[in-house]
């Protein structure tokens, strides 16, 4: 859908998101006409009067309010930096947020968010499994700081959750943190419903649904239309998409983002100026790179599921009417993604064998690159999940995980056909 942007006359222009990813919120007469703006490089700021800078601190520290027309001017780079400012503005066309903010890393913007949301004696409630990471600040980190991780099955419906809750205390409950879909399962989380359980839960206070859209975003899913309040990237898979860069990205309205993005000064939790400029560089090819790497995990995944030493492959493009999800999928997902689980006819040695034949697919954890991945979550990603959780997920010994990038679908079936052959 195109976009209405404001222009410098102040009419609205419609456009679609890709496009604006070629220069939205740069103009090139702020660095000597330069196309792309230039790695700003710098740690602090030169203020042309003393008067100017007690203004802008009194801004950045919230002493008062911005008065009509007021820029945020720049200070020093722990608090913004024009490359963080110029990809804040432009990522959060994607997802139609009110304010963006960029981090070092993808945990850097989740424990952020948490730690500025969550106090002692709140419970998160969060979809089960999570993201290694997550599922350790969760379960290891925030009990000392008094705050406790509760899990529900990603495919829990609205009264589970609620049932939960009640359970718990419906007022200590201050976070829906979900995940969706499911690593490495593909199962699909119903955000609308969360959102519909923290809806009803917000009486004392808002109780955000915080949505880890690492998987299917910004392309294939979009959480803020479905009621999520928070989208969290790590922008170190599709969003960066080259496998040189680590980075996150939190995405909502004014009133949680702003006090998210106060906390990230305290916790010196910004991205860097020239993480911001990579993430720049990468977001205008951000739109073919997923397409082209949807389209080839397709083929990848009907080739798969033919095979004779596959038992079963997950993929969402191939849910079917009636399928545990697929309503979900249809109503909450833009496309299939790029994410295969593939289960093979093997134990631990097999899928070794198989992993280690593999030659254009390389052998390592991350997704979302222009380069295919592939891994073992038993004994990679997942290895610290208790076994019992592990083969409640599915993650069994013949279990490996591929991520699709943008190389010939055909030389990656040559590759796999291969590596099958191995086992
Ligand atoms: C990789 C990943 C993270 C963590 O991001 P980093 O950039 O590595 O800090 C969080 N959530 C999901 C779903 C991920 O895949």
């Amino acid at each position: 859908m195109p976009m209405p942007i404001p222009t410098a006359d102040g009419a609205a222009m419609a456009m679609y998101p890709e496009t604006m990813m070629m220069g939205h919120g740069y103009r090139p007469e702020w660095s000597e006409g330069s196309l792309k703006p230039p790695v700003f490089q710098s740690s602090t700021f030169v203020f042309s009067s003393a008067a100017e800078g007690k203004a802008f601190f009194e801004v950045a520290y919230g002493h008062r309010g911005r008065a009509p027309g007021e820029a945020v001017g720049l200070i020093y780079s722990r608090l913004n930096n024009p490359n963080v400012e110029i990809l804040e503005e432009r990522i959060r066309v994607w997802d139609r947020a009110e304010r963006a903010a960029a981090f070092e890393s993808g945990m850097a913007a989740i424990s952020t968010t948490l730690m500025t949301l969550l106090r002692p004696g709140d419970i998160v409630l969060h979809s089960q499994p999570l993201y290694g990471g997550t599922d350790h600040l969760i379960r290891k980190v925030l009990p000392d700081f008094g705050i406790e991780g509760v899990g529900f099955d990603v495919q829990a419906t609205a009264d589970e959750i609620e049932a939960i809750a009640d359970q718990l205390g419906r007022d200590r409950v201050a976070m829906i943190y979900v995940e969706t879909p499911a690593n490495p399962t593909n199962a699909l989380c119903d955000i609308s419903a969360c959102a519909s359980v923290a809806a009803r839960l917000s009486v004392r206070r808002r109780v955000p649904v915080v949505v880890d859209n690492t998987y299917l975003g910004p392309l294939w899913q979009r959480p803020l239309e479905h009621g999520a309040d928070i989208v969290l990237y790590s922008a170190t898979k599709y969003i960066g998409g080259h496998s040189d860069v680590i980075a996150g990205i939190a995405l909502g309205d004014a009133e949680l983002l702003d006090p998210i993005r106060a906390m990230r000064t305290f916790y010196g939790s910004v991205a860097g100026p020239f993480t911001a400029w990579l993430l720049l560089r990468s977001l205008e090819t951000m739109k073919v790179r997923m397409d082209a790497q949807a389209l080839g995990a397709r083929q990848v995944a009907d080739f798969l599921r033919d095979h004779p030493k596959v038992a079963r492959i997950s993929y969402l493009g191939h849910l079917e009417p009636g399928d545990q999800g697929f309503d979900t999928y249809k109503r909450q997902c833009l496309g299939a993604g790029a994410m295969l689980s593939v289960w093979l006819d093997a134990d631990e040695a097999g899928a070794f064998r198989f992993l280690d034949a593999l030659q254009t697919i390389h052998l390592a954890v991350s997704l979302g690159s222009t380069e295919s991945l592939a891994q073992h979550p038993a004994t990679m990603t997942h290895c610290d999940v208790p076994i019992d959780e592990r083969d409640h997920m599915g993650v069994t010994e013949g279990l490996v995980r591929l991520s699709i990038g943008i190389e010939h679908p055909d030389d990656l079936i040559v590759d796999l056909g291969r590596a099958l052959d191995a086992i």
